[in-house]
């Protein structure tokens, strides 16, 4: 089983890129790709929340058996933001993603983080821990890792690692419920299997970041990495099946 937890198509009117994923993705095995249409810099915008949620429903609804949704939102946006995460679950939505409108520790994204753990879903968010500052409301590993203290019975996906790997994997080391993913261009020597080792098979999940980063190189990090064959089945499909419920 192979699944690409995280990934966006930003398909056109046409629906030719979702099409050209879809062929790409097949050609190298891949059975499932978790996606989503997040936007930086827009917080305060609930008509961009509305139309890339459309996008992501559009690009599933032309492909049902092969994408799974995550719904998208921004938890400053209030009530607003909750009735999007609904409408996205009417859709067929099986988690929820979150950018950088708000620091996951903020009091807003609460009712978000309530309404996951009602629906027994992951909730995927972005984090990173840049060396130049983060951008304002931007979650780091550390913010996760809270998050993570404060509600163990949450699904949480820290993505990319936090940006950072060793930064990212010693924030939710101790924080057992945390998950992350290996998504993006990031790729410093060993850290495949220095995250396995401090964090273990079961939280790590397999990523691409597409259409930002490309399949084969992220797959190659992980496929031809020196985990054991067991730990690598877990990481490119079966951790991302139980949480996105792939039967
Ligand atoms: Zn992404």
């Amino acid at each position: 089983m192979l699944i690409d937890f995280h990934a966006h198509v930003q398909d056109d009117d046409e629906g030719t890129r979702a099409d050209e994923m879809v062929r790409e993705a097949r050609r190298i095995g891949i059975d499932y790709i978790g996606i989503s249409e997040p936007v930086t810099h827009s917080r305060d915008s609930l008509e961009i929340v509305q139309r890339q949620n459309d996008l992501v429903f559009r690009t599933y609804e032309r492909h049902p058996d092969f994408f799974i949704p995550l719904v998208y939102t921004h938890a400053n946006l209030g009530q607003a933001a909750l009735d999007e995460v609904h409408k996205g679950f009417d859709r067929g939505a099986r988690g929820i993603k979150m950018e950088v409108a708000t620091v996951i520790t903020d009091k807003c994204v609460e009712p978000i983080i309530e309404e996951a753990i009602a629906r027994d879903v992951a909730l995927l968010q972005h984090s990173w821990h840049k060396v130049t500052g983060n951008y304002p409301f931007e979650t780091d590993g550390v913010h996760c890792a809270e998050i993570g203290r404060r509600y163990p019975e949450l699904k949480l996906v820290m993505a990319h690692i936090s940006g950072d790997n060793r930064w990212g994997i010693r924030a939710i080391r101790d924080v057992p419920s945390v998950y992350t993913d290996c998504s993006g261009s990031i790729a410093d020597y060993g850290h495949i299997e220095y995250c396995v080792e401090q964090l273990g098979a079961d939280r790590l999940l397999w990523g691409t970041d597409a259409r930002g980063a490309d399949f084969l190189y992220t797959l190659a990090k992980v496929r031809d990495s020196h985990l054991s064959d067991e730990a690598k089945a877990k990481v490119l499909g079966l951790n991302a099946a139980k949480l996105l419920k792939v039967v």
